[in-house]
C-alpha cells in the first residue's frame, strides 16, 4: 500500500498520522477545486453581515472590513486558480499548503475578531445574524478544507473556540444553545471529514499501487524472462510505430536480424541448461549494443532483432551489426567447457527496402537467409539484387503451381564408382525440370521453391516414382541413390508415403539409399532419427549428402544411424591444399571408424582422383566418371562397361 511519510504543516504532523499523508501535489491539485469557492462563500457570509449591521456599527466594520475582506479573498483566490499542480514538484506543493495552513489560521482569527467585534452592535436579530455566521463559517470551512485537514482543523478550532468562549460570557441563553450545537455540529463534522480524508487517502493509495502493478504488468509482457531483453511482442510494437513515424516524417531506420550459428548444435550436445546460458549470455552480449535508437530484443529461440533508429551510413550500420556477430565469435563458456555461438546477420533499412512492417522483416529476413548460407558470422544488407532474386524465386513457385509435373519432369543418373573393383555399383537420381515458361529449372531451385510453396511432398513423391520406375530396368548389382528434401522427413505422413511407394515398386530396398542433408536433420532431430530408424529397418540405406557443408556437428553422426557419407565436392576441389586435404582425411578416418562408407563428391579430374585414392576413398563421383544422363544413356553405359571389359573408362 502507499505509505509515504512526510511532514507537510508541522500541525499536519501533529493532526494527521503520517501514515495518511497524500502526495502533496495531489492535495494541491483537489484543494485548488475548492478554495476559490470557499473565498467565494466567504465574501457573501462577509457582506450580508456588514449589510445587516451597516446603519449599526462604525464604517471600519462594515465597510473598510469587508472591501479588505473581498480584496484579500480575491487575491488568494486569484492565486489558487492560476495554480497548475501538474507542473509542481513536491517541494512547491508542500510550501503552497504550509503557506495556505497558515494564511487560514491567521484569516480565522481576523474573520472570528471581526464578527466578535460586530457582537456589540445592534439589536438581537443582528447578534443573532454574528452567530449564523460563525456557525456557517465554520461549516464551511471544514468542508472546503477536507484535503487540507490540519487547516480545517485549526479554522474550526479557532473559530469554535472563540464562539464558545463569547457566548458563555454573554449569559444569553439563546446564544449559549446555539454555540452547544454549533460545537457538536462540528465534531461531527470534523469526525466525519476525518473518516472521508482517509477513505481517499486509501484510494489514492490503492490507484496508485493499481497502476504500479499495471505497469509492472506491461513491462512483464514485454521483457523476455530468460535474458531481461525486450521480447518479440514488444520489438513488433516498436516495429509498428516506427513505420508508422518514420513514413509520416520521412525518416530512415534499420532492421536487423540476428541467428546464432552453432545454438542447435550446443543445445543438442550439452543440453538445455547449456543453450539457456548461452541465450543469456547472448543477451547480455547484446544489451552493450543499446544505445540511443537502438532497440534490442529476442525474437524466440535463438533469434534477436535490433531496430536502428537513423542510421549512419550503409557501411556504418553493416560495421555496427559485424560488430555484434563479433561478439557472439567470443567463446561463451559453460561451466568447464568453452562454446562458440557465433552469428550471423540479415539488414534490410527502412524506406528502400520495404516499407511496412511485415514486409521489411521478411526482407531482412530473406538477408540473414543468405548470410546463413554464403557468408556465416556476417552481415548481408538487402539489396536490389536480392530483390531480384526474390522475384525470381516467385517465378519458379508460380510456374512450379501451374505445371504439369509428370510430363515436365524428368530424372538424369550420374554414376557412383567403386574404385576397388572399378564397377559402378551406385547411380544417383538426379532430377531435371523442363517449364515451358521459364525452360531448364536447376532442381535445387525447384526444390526450394516446392518447399517453400508446401508442394514439397507431392514433388518428392513424383520424382520417387519416377526413379523406382527406371530402377527396376538396371542390373542388379547397381543400387539406386535418392536425394530427399529437408522438409520430407521432418513429415511423417512423407515418410510413410515414401516407404509405401518402395514397397510397390517390388525393389528391394537393400539396393536404395535415400540422401539427406544436414539442415534434414537440424530441423527436427528427434523426428529425423524416428524416421532414419523406421527406413533403416526396411532395409534402406541412409547417406550423409554434402558432408561438411551444413553445421557438421560430428554429434550427429555419432548419434544417428547412418550407413555413409557424402563428402562435398568443395573439400575434393581443394584436396591439394593443405586444410582440404586435412578435412577429406578427418572425415574419411570418421567414416572407418563408425563403418561407414566415405563417397568423395564432385571428382572432375584425376588429381582429385589421385587424391581419394590416397585419402583412402573407395567410392567416387563427379563428372571424371560420368555426367547425370538420361536412364537410356545410363543403361548402355552400363552395359558398355560390363561387356567393354573396361570398366576403369572414364569419360570427362
Ligand atoms: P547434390 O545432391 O549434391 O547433387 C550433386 C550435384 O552436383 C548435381 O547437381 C550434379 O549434377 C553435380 N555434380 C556432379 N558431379 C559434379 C562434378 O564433377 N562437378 C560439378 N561441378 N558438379 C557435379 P544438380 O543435378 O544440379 O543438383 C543440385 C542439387 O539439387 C543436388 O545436389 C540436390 O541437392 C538437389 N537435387 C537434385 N535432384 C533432386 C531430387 O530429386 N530431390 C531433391 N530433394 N533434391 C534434388
Ligand atoms: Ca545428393
Ligand atoms: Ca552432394
Amino acid at each position: 500500500m502507499f505509505r509515504r511519510i512526510r511532514f507537510h504543516h508541522p500541525l499536519t504532523a501533529l493532526l494527521v498520522r503520517r501514515a495518511e499523508t497524500l502526495p502533496a501535489t495531489r492535495q494541491v491539485s483537489e484543494l485548488r477545486k475548492q478554495i476559490p469557492t470557499l473565498y467565494g462563500l466567504l465574501c457573501v457570509n462577509s457582506w450580508t453581515l456588514a449589510a445587516t449591521h451597516l446603519r449599526v456599527a462604525p464604517a471600519l466594520l462594515t465597510l473598510v472590513f469587508p472591501v479588505l475582506v473581498v480584496f484579500i479573498c480575491f487575491a488568494r483566490a486569484a492565486t489558487w486558480w492560476r495554480i497548475r499542480p501538474e507542473t509542481l514538484t513536491e517541494a512547491q506543493a508542500i510550501r503552497q499548503l504550509n503557506v495556505t495552513t497558515t494564511l487560514t489560521a491567521i484569516l480565522s482569527a481576523v474573520f472570528v475578531g471581526w464578527a466578535v467585534a460586530l457582537r456589540d452592535y445592534g439589536g438581537p436579530y443582528e447578534q443573532y445574524h454574528v452567530a449564523i455566521f460563525i456557525s456557517v463559517t465554520i461549516i464551511a470551512c471544514t468542508f472546503c478544507l477536507t484535503h487540507l485537514p490540519a487547516a480545517a482543523y485549526i479554522s474550526t478550532g479557532t473559530v469554535l473556540a472563540v464562539f464558545l468562549v463569547c457566548c458563555l460570557l454573554s449569559g444569553n441563553e439563546v446564544f449559549l444553545a446555539v454555540a452547544v450545537d454549533t460545537a457538536f455540529v462540528t465534531a461531527v463534522m470534523v469526525r466525519i471529514l476525518t473518516s472521508n480524508y482517509r477513505d481517499f487517502v486509501e484510494l489514492v493509495a490503492s490507484k496508485a499501487e493499481a497502476s504500479r502493478l499495471s505497469d509492472e504488468n506491461a513491462r512483464l509482457a514485454h521483457t523476455d524472462s530468460l535474458t531481461g531483453l525486450p521480447n518479440r511482442r514488444y520489438f513488433f510494437q516498436h516495429l509498428e510505430d516506427l513505420t508508422r513515424t518514420c513514413a509520416a516524417e520521412d525518416g530512415r531506420f534499420a532492421l536487423a536480424i540476428f541467428d546464432l550459428d552453432q545454438f542447435k548444435p550446443i543445445n543438442d550436445t550439452y543440453g538445455h541448461t547449456a543453450g539457456d546460458r548461452v541465450l543469456a549470455e547472448t543477451g547480455r552480449r547484446l544489451a552493450a549494443f543499446a544505445g540511443p535508437g537502438v532497440t534490442l530484443a529476442r525474437l524466440g529461440g535463438d533469434e534477436f532483432g535490433v531496430l536502428i533508429r537513423d542510421p549512419a551510413a550503409p557501411a556504418t550500420v553493416i560495421a555496427f551489426c559485424d560488430g555484434i556477430c563479433a561478439a557472439l565469435q567470443e567463446p561463451i563458456r559453460l561451466a568447464e567447457i568453452r562454446v562458440v555461438a557465433g552469428c550471423s546477420c540479415g539488414l534490410a533499412k527502412f524506406p528502400s527496402a520495404g516499407r511496412e512492417a511485415a514486409a521489411l522483416f521478411d526482407r531482412a529476413d530473406y538477408a540473414l537467409y543468405h548470410s546463413k548460407l554464403h557468408r556465416r558470422g556476417r552481415t548481408t544488407l538487402f539489396s536490389q539484387v536480392h530483390e531480384d532474386a526474390i522475384r525470381a524465386e516467385r517465378a519458379v513457385e508460380t510456374a512450379l503451381r501451374t505445371a504439369d509435373l509428370p510430363a515436365e519432369m524428368r530424372m538424369h543418373y550420374q554414376p557412383i564408382l567403386d574404385t576397388e573393383t572399378g564397377a559402378i555399383t551406385l547411380v544417383e537420381a538426379l532430377a531435371r525440370w523442363t517449364s515451358p515458361v521459364l525452360g531448364q529449372v536447376p532442381p535445387d531451385r525447384f526444390v526450394a521453391a516446392a518447399e517453400r510453396s508446401g508442394m514439397i511432398h507431392a514433388v518428392t513423391l513424383l520424382l520417387l516414382r519416377k526413379a523406382l520406375a527406371d530402377a527396376a530396368r538396371l542390373p542388379h548389382r547397381v543400387g539406386l541413390s535418392f536425394n530427399l528434401s529437408a522438409h520430407d522427413l521432418a513429415a511423417p505422413e512423407t515418410v510413410d508415403a515414401i516407404i509405401a511407394a518402395v514397397r510397390e515398386s517390388r525393389l528391394d530396398p537393400r539396393r536404395l539409399t535415400l540422401e539427406l542433408t544436414e539442415t534434414a536433420l537440424m530441423r527436427d532431430f528427434e523426428q529425423a532419427k524416428t524416421a532414419i530408424v523406421a527406413l533403416r529397418a526396411l532395409g534402406i540405406k541412409i547417406a550423409l549428402d554434402d558432408f561438411g557443408t551444413g553445421y557438421s556437428s560430428l554429434g550427429y553422426v555419432h548419434r544417428l544411424p547412418l550407413d555413409k557419407i557424402k563428402i562435398d565436392r568443395s573439400f575434393m576441389a581443394a584436396a591439394d591444399t593443405e586444410v582440404g586435404g586435412s578435412v577429406i582425411a578427418t572425415i574419411l578416418s570418421l567414416c572407418r571408424n563408425l563403418g561407414l562408407d566415405g563417397i568423395a563428391e564432385g571428382i572432375e579430374t584425376e588429381d582429385q582422383r589421385e587424391a581419394a585414392r590416397r585419402h583412402g576413398c573407395r567410392y567416387i563421383q563427379g563428372y571424371l566418371v560420368g555426367r547425370p544422363m538420361p536412364i537410356g544413356d545410363l543403361l548402355a553405359r552400363l552395359a558398355e562397361d560390363e561387356s567393354g571389359g573396361e570398366p576403369l573408362r572414364l569419360s570427362a
